[in-house]
C-alpha cells in the first residue's frame, strides 16, 4: 500500500527533519508513529500526501508515485486520503454537516446547501459518518459551538466521508483532554477493522500506541529507528 524509499526532508532554514527513511506498509495495517517532539513524525506523515514536499526519495501509495504527481493529479490523489490534524482545521462558521460534506465534495458546500443542491447520496454518507463518531443530533450545530473533542470527531467524520483508502492522523488527540484519546483512537480502530482501510497515526504516548496499533514506527532525529509489530517493541524503546 505504502512504499517509502530513501525519503529525506531538509527545510528551507536548513533543518533536517527526515533522513533516508525507507519503509513499506501493507494495506489494512494500523500503524502508530512514535518519537519525541521534533523527531520528524509530523513531517513524515505530511510527505505521504505532499503537504510537505520531500527533498529526496520516493513515496508510493497504492501503486501511485505520489512524489511525481502533477498539481492536478495530486488534488485527485488527496481526495482518497483522509488527513486528520491536531488542530481539527474545521471551517468554524459552518455547520457540522457542511464541514463533513466539505470533506466529501472537496469544496465548501454552503451555497449549494442553501439551494438544496446536495446529492442525496453525499448527504446520506455524511450523516452516516456523523453518527459513527457519535454526533447525531449535532448536524446543524456550528463548528464553533462545539467542544474540542466534538470538533475532532467532526474532523474524523469529514475524513471518513471521503471514503478514503488511507487515513493519516497527526496527533489527533494532542490538543484534547487525555481521556478523549480512547474515543478518537477507538473510532479510527473500528473503521480500520471494518473497512480494511490503512491508518497511520502519530501518537506520542507510547502506551496508547501499544494498545491500538498493530505496528510501530519510531523516529529519532529524523531517522526511522524501529519498525515492527507492537509485540516486538521492548519496554526500553
Ligand atoms: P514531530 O512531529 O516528531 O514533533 P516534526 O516533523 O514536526 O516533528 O519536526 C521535525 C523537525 O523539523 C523539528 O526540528 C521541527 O522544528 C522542524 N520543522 C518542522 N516543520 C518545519 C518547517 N516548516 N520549517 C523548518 N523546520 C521545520
Ligand atoms: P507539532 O506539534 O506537530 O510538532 P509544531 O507546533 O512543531 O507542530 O509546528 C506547527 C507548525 O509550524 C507546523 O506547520 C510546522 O511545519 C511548522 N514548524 C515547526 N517547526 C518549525 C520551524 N522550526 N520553522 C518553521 N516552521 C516550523
Amino acid at each position: 500500500m505504502i512504499e517509502v524509499r530513501n525519503l529525506s526532508k531538509v527545510f528551507a532554514d536548513g533543518t533536517r527533519a527526515l533522513s533516508e527513511v525507507s519503509v513499506s506498509i501493507p494495506k489494512g495495517d494500523f500503524v502508530a508513529i512514535i518519537g519525541l517532539s521534533g523527531a520528524g513524525k509530523s513531517t513524515f506523515l505530511r510527505t505521504l500526501n505532499r503537504l510537505v514536499e520531500p527533498t529526496a526519495g520516493e513515496v508510493w501509495v497504492g501503486g501511485v508515485e505520489v512524489t511525481r504527481l502533477s498539481r492536478k493529479e495530486l488534488q485527485a490523489f488527496r481526495r482518497k486520503v483522509g488527513f486528520i490534524f491536531q488542530q481539527f482545521n474545521l471551517v468554524q462558521r459552518l455547520t457540522v454537516l457542511d464541514n463533513v460534506l466539505h470533506g466529501r465534495l472537496g469544496y465548501l458546500p454552503t451555497w449549494r446547501g442553501l439551494l438544496g443542491l446536495y446529492r442525496e447520496e453525499d448527504t446520506a454518507i455524511a450523516l452516516e459518518q456523523i453518527k459513527r463518531v457519535g454526533l447525531q443530533g449535532k448536524e446543524r450545530a456550528r463548528a464553533d459551538q462545539l467542544s474540542g473533542g466534538q470538533q475532532q470527531r467532526v474532523a474524523i467524520a469529514r475524513a471518513l466521508a471521503q471514503e478514503p483508502e488511507l487515513i493519516l492522523a497527526d496527533e489527533p488527540m494532542a490538543s484534547l483532554d487525555p481521556r478523549l484519546s480512547d474515543v478518537i483512537l477507538g473510532i479510527l480502530k473500528e473503521y480500520n477493522e471494518e473497512k480494511g482501510v490503512t491508518v497511520l497515526v502519530n501518537i506520542h504516548v507510547l502506551e496508547l500506541a501499544r494498545r491500538y496499533a498493530r505496528r510501530i514506527l519510531a523516529f529519532n532525529k529524523g531517522r526511522l529507528v524501529f519498525d515492527g509489530p507492537v509485540e516486538a517493541l521492548t519496554p526500553e524503546v
